[in-house]
């Protein structure tokens, strides 16, 4: 059995990148950028007006008011997308969209509602002065032309894409997702929407772990449930060592008469790095490789093939395509949280931040490792070291936010 760091620290020592491949624009949300993305162009892109109005000299329109309006010659008109092509000279105005390209001459926008409206008579009326530069958007007032916009290691959200879009990146280099084979064994196993005999129960790991792996950016390429035999198991990891970069199972990796996972791993020609580490829950937790295959067997236990998917492998899927990883965390803790003499602890928990924006959390009570509703609430794991003393109300504790809840 093998501390908690030491298995970490193994685990980091077997990890290759993935490489990368270009997708299309619609395609890369949820990725992790693979490149630097830089401005082409400044933005905005040209001057251009933040107003339906008219486009003026700002000088001309000294002294205009409402009492005392000016007259302005209308020129012409500039459209979203559909400029003014001439220019403009003292005395004349041109209507101006929204977006639209200021017209050459022009440096201010007075607002359709200080005017006589937008007609195609040829005089308008202008009922406020104005000053240069006023309703303009000025090119490269946001971003400068070389600006670097969003660093590698990103994950692709709504604001990337929309970033990537205005800047007119039709495709983009995100990392590889890595390939994963997933399965759960055990006879006891029905799948949800079946009825169950007596002793059965519902396979629920291979939800939990499969929505797991797509949200850390993993492909699910082979996925089954095994029953407690040694021949079927064979097939299917032989399988999986052949297409996966990853491969996960759930269940039969502990002492138990019909635990085979790990035997036909290693006859399969995994080379085992660790079987059993010193934590609670997920003592039985199997690490291995072949080739450049990671082979993870995760106990059957809900949590703890939750909470270890969480710790091990949810990391190595972000790490492996180069996603820059979240910062460590401590938050105060409200209630006691047991901590076990020899074991470290690991137990879903609640975090958020008080009035005086420190974060709090507390550990549930319910967290037997076969108690998988400790998850419903939960938006992080805590841990703790193995010690003499229970954490108390106040003390600091380690803290991770579970990735794709708030
Ligand atoms: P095992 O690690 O195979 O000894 O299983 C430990 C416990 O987890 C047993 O109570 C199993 O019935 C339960 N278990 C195993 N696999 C699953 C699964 N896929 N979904 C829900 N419970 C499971
Ligand atoms: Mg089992």
């Amino acid at each position: 059995m093998i501390p908690v760091h030491e298995a970490k620290t193994i685990i980091k020592s077997f990890l290759n990148g993935t490489g990368s491949e270009i997708v299309n624009l619609d395609k890369a949300g949820g990725r992790i950028l693979y490149e630097c993305i830089n401005a082409d162009f400044p933005m905005p892109r040209f001057d251009n007006s933040a107003m339906d109005g008219f486009a003026v000299k700002a000088i001309d329109t000294m002294g205009a008011s409402k009492e005392n309006p000016l007259t302005l010659k209308m020129v012409g008109a500039s459209y979203a997308g559909k400029p003014f092509e001439g220019s403009i000279q003292s005395g004349e105005c041109t209507q101006c969209m929204t977006g639209a390209m200021i017209p050459k001459g022009a440096d201010a926008i007075v607002i359709v509602e200080q005017s006589s409206g937008f007609s195609d008579k040829e005089m308008v009326q202008i009922y406020s002065q104005t000053r240069k530069g006023n309703h303009i958007r000025i090119q490269g007032e946001e971003v400068k032309e070389n600006t670097l916009l969003i660093e590698k290691g990103k994950n692709i959200s709504a604001g990337e894409l929309g970033i990537l879009a205005a800047f007119g990146f039709g495709e983009v280099n995100v990392a590889r997702r890595p390939a994963v084979a997933l399965f759960s064994t055990g006879n006891e196993l029905v799948e949800p929407g079946k009825s169950l005999a007596k002793g059965q129960i519902y396979n629920s790991n291979m939800f939990v772990l499969g929505d797991m792996i797509k949200s850390a950016g993993g492909k699910i390429v082979l996925q089954d449930v095994i029953s407690d035999d040694k021949s079927s198991l064979k097939t299917f990891i032989t399988s999986a060592l052949n297409q996966a970069d990853i491969i996960i199972s759930s269940g039969g990796i502990s002492m138990g008469r019909g635990d085979y996972v790990r035997s036909v791993l290693i006859e399969s020609g995994v080379q085992e790095h660790f079987w059993k580490v010193n934590q609670k829950p997920g003592k039985p937790l199997f690490f291995g490789t072949a080739d450049t295959s990671l082979i993870f067997g995760l106990p059957g236990n809900p949590v703890s093939s939750f909470i270890c998917f969480q710790e091990y492998i949810d990391p190595v899927i972000r790490e492996i395509q180069q996603e820059t990883p979240l910062p460590p965390m401590k938050a105060t803790l409200t209630d006691t949280f047991s901590v076990e003499k020899s074991k470290h602890r690991f137990r879903f928990g609640k975090y958020w931040i008080n009035l005086n924006g420190k974060i709090m959390c507390s550990a549930f009570p319910h967290d037997g490792s076969h108690m998988l509703t400790s998850s419903l609430d939960a938006n992080c794991i805590l841990e703790a070291p193995p010690g003499e003393f229970d954490l108390v109300p106040g003390d600091e504790i380690t803290m991770k936010r579970i990735n794709w809840r708030n």
